[in-house]
């Protein structure tokens, strides 16, 4: 069971890859998991993505296509994985290509979790913050009983910078321009699966269960 993980910021990615973990028992593969494993274990490519990083620079194409393939060749990948955060490129996913049919493998299915951008909006904006004590709300998930006040302290409640409308909305703007060629290579290859991510996080499970079931079978 091979697959990647796709889906704009809110779209609840990291709770259905939760759950895909727990029932499948195959390993959540996150780019940033992936990087501070191999820079803790010393490999020589972390070492050499720990030095563009301490730099500030982006790690090359070449390091993380390194470490994603001493990543898949360890054990606990033999019955599958779930790979998150990678690829984010079409030469990233060219390069996964070729490395998945030197190690005799092959991408069964990229699950994407769709959601509108208003819902995406909704979900990604709505965090409000106590000034005095730290307590988070949601406004649409877990509002405070009484409007803009903490329920704990009774405080003013704030909006974080990172989570107004505007920079809500050019993280989601970088992120669709992004994914957008990544997307139409999946589709191309037969691979991509759309999942309807507007529902119920056990709907969504639901969906993604019917399909994994199939390749057991
Ligand atoms: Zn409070």
């Amino acid at each position: 069971m091979n697959l990647v993980l796709m889906g704009l910021p809110g779209a609840g990615k990291g709770t259905q890859a939760e759950k895909i973990v727990e029932k499948y028992g195959i390993p959540h593969i996150s780019t940033g998991d992936m990087f501070r494993a191999a820079m803790k274990e010393g490999t020589e490519l972390g070492l050499q993505a720990k030095a563009f990083m301490d730099e500030g620079a982006l790690v090359p194409d070449e390091v993380t296509i390194g470490i994603v393939r001493e990543r898949l060749s360890k054990g606990d990948c033999e019955k599958g994985f779930l790979l998150d955060g990678f690829p984010r490129t079409v030469p990233q996913a060219e390069a996964l290509e070729s490395m998945l049919k030197e190690l005799n493998k092959k991408i069964d299915y990229v699950l994407n979790i769709e959601v509108d951008q208003s819902i995406l909006m909704e979900r990604l904006t709505g965090r409000r913050i106590c000034k005095n004590c730290g307590a988070t709300y949601h406004l649409v998930f877990n509002p405070p009983s009484r409007e803009g006040l903490c329920d704990r302290c009774g405080s003013e409640l704030y909006q974080r910078a990172d989570d107004n409308a505007e920079t809500v909305q050019n993280r989601l703007d970088v992120n669709i321009k992004q994914s957008k060629p990544l997307l139409d290579y999946y589709s191309e290859k037969g691979y991509l699966r759309n999942i309807d991510g507007q529902r119920e996080i056990s709907a969504v499970f639901a969906d993604i269960e019917d399909l994994l079931g199939g390749l057991n079978e």
